[in-house]
């Protein structure tokens, strides 16, 4: 009873456990990452060994290692397990023994040999190739990022590739004088290490053609200090030609990409490298060897053989240099023209100028000058525009002023004429009398002279008043000249003071007895004096003969001037006050209305002001203030 119980328990679990495995199965075919895992699990794990020649972070083969490891687990199709070593005994002048390295390996891979081994640069390719029938028999192997004179060619087998580069020196040194065409001085900087001396031989012997022109310094005998030391103080036209520190003559280890930035930190000459991962670090650059062609190829080459590939179906030529590319920097800092580069270069590391850095605000800032500068040429055609209409409106005025002071003389007719009558009369009677005296047997000579004077006197004054006259009628335009006020109100009141005599008005003038002196149009202001006298006298017509008075004073307030013209009239009503300077405001029959608003019109383009006002006593008071010249 209880087994049946527990059957019937049971019976849901294994449901349970059924329906995970077949969600599991259907999880795994659906995708290709599980797939791969499945596969790891059916044993299709790819064992790669990568063997380095320096260290890991050795330049430039740390960076040839590092791509390739990248695109390794990037495109391999399965799960890889990369081990890496590094071959330190590479980096010293007298390698030691390296049989306990080889132990070593021989201990870790003993019965699980890897699927692959890579071996980075020449060091370790001699190492591998060394070793392999003891450590690595039947594994294949890529011999990758070594030049191929490097390659021990008698015992590669039908399980190997290479991957190689080749080294051009001719065509390293033809850049540097290409770019730099006054170079005189080449400094090779190559370390003391064999590897390094192997290539020093090697840079000798292929810049042979290039003869006594060019003087080449080696620096493998110095020690990296002494060559920091040098390269500090190189003379004009010497280039400097980094190949490869590992070791110094000291015997001093070197980081290859820590020396080169002390090199370049130190030296007073361009530098120049033929490979890649020295370039964008201080190096001008030129045709070099680029990290991405073989670590395609290595890489390619590696998953073909995991896939079953035989190693001997995939061969290379060796790689040479790439095209040339620049360091925009360098080509600045060592002025070295664009135009002096070979066809076909490519110049990296350009720095944005200030326009590609700062567009948005440079488009900004010059949009706001741009609205700015239409703003203020804008506001100067605006003043042109009211300078223009300033001089329009004082010919205007000057015109109008014109008209209206014809009017005011047609006023003034009967005092001219009686003006001009009365020395012309006197001149004509003493012109009789002298030559009466003249018939005379004995004349008086002195009477006639006295009467000769007279007659000359009343000729000046008949010219005068013609002079005037012509003054006041002259058209002119508006023009700026000193003035003294007391002067030219004393002319305007000889103008009118026939016309009051006539009219039985007593005018009386009152200057101040000082200097008025203002800066003005004299006719246009004389117009303005005359019009207010004129307005006076007309005010006082009906007036009894004995208060016909019109009186004209000239006053200091300050710095104002002020002319004052006031009459026994009755005076201006209340209500008229303020509208007797706008146009055509008369109270007179045959008035035209205008002789005020002209009137103000021309102190106010004096920067003065005019002012009406009743007195209390009665007529008429009104008030010139212009400003006084200093
Ligand atoms: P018009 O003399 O042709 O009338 P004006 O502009 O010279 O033109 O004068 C406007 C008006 O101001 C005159 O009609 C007059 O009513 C008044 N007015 C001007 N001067 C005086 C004054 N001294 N006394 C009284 N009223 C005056």
């Amino acid at each position: 009873m209880s087994g049946r119980t527990s059957i019937s328990k049971v019976r849901p679990k294994a449901v349970a456990a059924l329906f995970c495995l077949a969600l599991l199965s259907a999880v795994c075919l659906s995708t290709g990452r599980v797939g791969a895992v499945e596969r790891s699990l059916r044993g299709e794990l790819k064992r790669v060994l990568i063997l380095h020649s320096f260290g890991r972070d050795f330049r430039p083969w740390s960076e040839y290692a590092r791509d390739i490891k990248a695109k390794l687990e990037r495109q391999s199709p399965w799960p890889l397990d990369i081990q890496e070593h590094a071959l330190l005994t590479a980096r010293f002048n007298n390698p030691g023994p390296e049989a306990p390295f080889v132990d070593y390996l021989q201990s870790l891979y003993q019965g699980a040999m890897p699927d692959i081994v890579l071996s980075i640069g020449a060091p370790a390719a001699r190492f591998a190739q060394k070793y392999r029938g003891r450590l690595f028999p039947d594994v294949p192997l890529i011999l990758s990022a070594v030049e191929h004179r490097l390659i021990n060619r008698a015992d590669l087998s039908d399980n190997d590739v290479v991957v190689a580069i080749r080294n051009d020196f001719m065509a390293a040194f033809g850049n540097i004088l290409q770019v730099l065409p006054d170079t005189k001085s080449i400094a090779v900087v190559i370390g003391a290490s064999p590897l390094e001396k192997f290539w020093v031989e090697e840079v000798k012997r292929e810049l042979q053609p290039l003869g006594e022109g060019i003087e080449v310094v080696w620096y493998s005998d110095l020690s990296f200090e002494e060559i920091l030391k040098r390269a500090s103080r190189l003379p004009p036209h010497t280039a400097l030609f980094w190949g490869l520190m590992s070791v110094d003559a000291a015997g001093v280890v070197h980081e290859s990409d820590i020396a080169l930035r002390s090199l370049y930190a130190a030296a007073n000459a361009p530098i120049f490298s033929y490979q890649e991962p020295f370039f964008g670090d201080g190096t001008v650059g030129g045709p070099m060897h680029m990290i991405a062609e073989t670590s395609s190829r290595t890489v390619s080459a590696a998953i073909g053989i995991l896939g079953g590939a035989k190693p001997a179906s995939i061969s290379y030529e060796p790689i040479g240099f790439a095209a040339p590319r620049y360091d925009w920097r360098q080509l600045q800092r060592w002025g070295i023209s664009e135009s002096r580069l070979p066809p076909g270069s490519e110049i990296v590391f350009r720095e944005q100028s200030i326009w590609e850095r700062y567009r948005w605000q440079m488009l900004l800032i010059a949009s706001v000058i741009l609205v700015q500068a239409g703003l203020i040429s804008g506001m100067l055609h605006e003043r042109r525009r009211r300078q223009i209409a300033e001089v329009e409106s004082r010919q205007r005025l000057a015109e109008l002023a014109h008209a209206n002071r014809y009017s005011a003389v047609g006023e003034l007719t009967t005092s001219i004429a009686h003006e001009l009558n009365q020395p012309l009369g006197s001149i004509l009677t003493n012109a009789e009398t002298a030559e009466l005296m003249l018939r005379a047997a004995s004349p008086d000579i002195d009477e006639i002279r006295q009467i000769l004077a007279d007659i000359r006197r009343d000729d000046q004054r008949a010219s005068e008043v013609i002079r005037r006259l012509r003054s006041i009628l002259k058209k002119t335009p508006f023009e700026i000249k000193n003035i003294e006020l007391n002067d030219m109100v004393r002319e305007a009141i000889g103008l009118v003071r026939a016309v009051a005599d006539g009219r039985r008005i007593t005018l009386i003038y009152t200057p101040v007895l000082a200097d008025l002196h203002v800066r003005g149009d004299p006719i246009q202001l004389q117009q303005v004096v005359l019009n207010l006298i004129i307005n006076a006298m007309d005010a006082i017509f009906d007036a009894d003969p004995g208060k016909r008075q019109v009186s004209v004073s000239t006053l200091r307030v300050g710095n104002v001037a002020e002319i004052r013209v006031s009459d026994t009239g009755p005076g201006i009503a209340a209500s008229d006050l303020a509208d007797v300077f706008n146009p055509f405001f008369t109270t007179k029959p045959q008035g035209m209305g205008m002789g005020l608003a002209i009137a103000k019109t021309i102190i106010e383009a004096h920067h003065g002001t005019i002012g009406a006002a009743t007195q209390p006593a009665g007529g008429a008071l009104f008030t010139i203030r212009l400003p006084i010249l200093h």
